[in-house]
């Protein structure tokens, strides 16, 4: 299976500057080993749409959903309304819903499984904090974070889905965790994967997030167990991401 580069560009760029980074984006050199995402709030989707025109990479993210088809929730959009989009995958449980806005490993898992029933690859962020990493807590807590958001889920084909490590200590703050520790955790997920499902490693991608740029994704990305990353503010540059996306290509 390729690499898989997610862009998670947060709460930046309505669709005028969503459609402007794509444009620009496009015209970066392209590896194609990699299968590149980008991941764009929920008003830029139909601006990421049009203006890729033709042109499937990146393909389309979204940053979060509700479980419910349809219904009295307002405010939330449902998976079937992001496959009008033309949307592959969604992130659901980042560090930062967790933290600001309340989501559980209960709503996590309840957005995976309705993800995949509707043909969206989840992207299911875990990670621990610092202060559960000091206290030696991280594997036990990363372990319930994915084996609760396994729950409802397949290993499907069509929606394949995705658990994206991120440290909470790493995310935003330019303090990468090593490829030896993020491997290490990789390894965990992996494990706890296999428990469940019987798939060898490779079959379902694990890949990590947490201050990755254009110098340091090789090593991450050529770290067996670390099949891609999820990448937030050295995104926001469509050149620099472009470059990252070269970077990170096999040698
Ligand atoms: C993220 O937003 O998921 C992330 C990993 O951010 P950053 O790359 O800025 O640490």
């Amino acid at each position: 299976m390729k690499k898989l580069i997610i862009a998670n560009w947060k709460m930046y760029y309505g669709p005028i500057k969503a459609g402007a980074w794509i444009r620009a984006f496009r015209r970066e050199r392209l590896p194609k080993e990699l299968d590149i995402a980008v991941a764009a709030p929920f008003v830029s989707l139909a601006a990421v749409r049009s203006s890729l025109g033709r042109a499937s990479t990146p393909a389309i993210a979204a940053q979060n959903v509700f479980w419910a088809r349809e219904g009295a929730f307002t405010g939330e959009v449902s998976p079937d309304m992001l496959l009008e989009f033309d949307t592959t995958y969604c992130l659901v449980g980042h560090s930062e819903r967790r933290t600001h806005l309340g989501e559980t490993d209960k709503m996590v898992a309840k957005k995976a499984k309705a993800l995949q029933a509707a043909g969206i690859s989840p992207v299911i962020c875990v990670g621990e904090t610092a202060a559960e990493r000091k206290r030696g807590d991280a594997t036990k807590v990363v372990r319930g974070q994915v084996r609760e958001a396994m729950e409802g889920l397949k290993v499907d084909g069509r929606a394949p889905f995705v658990i994206a490590y991120e440290p909470i200590w790493s995310i935003g703050t330019g303090q990468p965790c090593s490829a030896r520790q993020a491997k290490e955790m990789h390894d965990v997920i992996h494990e706890v994967i296999f428990k469940k499902f019987k798939v060898k490693c490779g079959e379902v991608r694990v890949i990590y997030g947490g201050s990755v740029e254009p110098r340091n994704i090789s090593e991450y990305l050529n770290t067996v167990g670390i099949d891609g990353a999820l990448v937030g503010g050295a995104s926001l540059d469509p050149r620099s991401f472009g470059l990252l996306c070269r970077s990170a290509a096999p040698a």
